[in-house]
């Protein structure tokens, strides 16, 4: 789907306010504070912003942001969880402005990290860039995935292959997806006014999961640690325009 430079507009002013949670849950990230607490400093921008969630109730899903730290990869629920020094925490937030979407998702570090961790988010983070750096028309949305999974092998980290990227808009997912790897052809032919989520989902072990009994949680089965990056970013003519920045 092609939007329009009004619909984009839209998805501009969704994308600030996912921004603003960024920027918002960021600066409270310490050891001692819970999930929930980031889940309510989120949910305050919403409210500032006069925006609505798109991931409350969504399937039920009862928080506005997602909480996954350290092995956890996604779709973690907000809760009782207390930050500890050392923990790695992916939190991902969206947002709806007069009905357009936005979603983007970081993962930092509480306190001192170690340098494995550290490595794991610089990887991560950069093969999202390079996802983005292949998102120009003409050029296929399959180079999207090839790019980050280069990235992410080079330093020895796999993808996940059961979660992906995908188009965005009037709604939070919207067909085609965005994997992160290289699904053996080349997809459809990247045009001017597209819209996608971009989401790197990169693990220290190997990519396979599970999920825990809330029906929600996903954990890399091995136990390493898995980190998560997201920006919701419009192809246009002159190049790539991240809306989540
Ligand atoms: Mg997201
Ligand atoms: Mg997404």
């Amino acid at each position: 789907m092609r939007r329009s430079k009004d619909e984009i507009a839209k998805m501009r002013r969704a994308g600030k306010v996912v921004a603003e949670m960024h920027e918002a849950t960021r600066a409270v990230l310490r050891p001692g504070i819970t999930t929930a607490y980031l889940n309510e400093v989120a949910a305050a921008v919403l409210e500032k912003r006069g925006a609505r969630s798109n991931f409350l109730g969504y399937h039920g899903f009862p928080a506005v942001i997602c909480t996954s730290p350290n092995d956890m990869i996604v779709h973690g629920i907000p809760g009782e969880y207390v930050l500890e020094e050392g923990d790695i925490i992916s939190v991902d937030c969206g947002a709806i402005i007069e009905g357009y979407h936005g979603d983007a998702a970081y993962t930092a570090g509480v306190g001192e990290i170690s340098p494995d961790a550290r490595r794991l988010l610089e990887v991560t983070e950069r093969s999202l860039w390079a996802g983005v750096d292949q998102m120009t028309v003409g050029n296929r949305l399959h180079e999207i995935g090839r790019a980050v999974q280069t990235v992410a092998e080079a330093a020895g980290f796999s993808v996940v292959t059961e979660y992906v990227g995908h188009a965005i808009g009037t709604e939070m997912h919207e067909q085609p997806q965005v994997p992160n790897y290289w699904p053996g052809s080349p997809g459809p032919t990247l045009k001017s006014g597209m819209v996608f989520a971009v989401e790197p989902m990169v693990n220290v072990g190997g990519p396979e999961t599970y999920t825990l009994d809330d029906g929600w949680s996903v954990l890399t089965e091995d136990g390493s640690l898995s980190a998560h990056f997201e920006h919701t970013i419009a192809i246009l003519d002159d190049g790539p325009e991240v809306l989540t920045l």
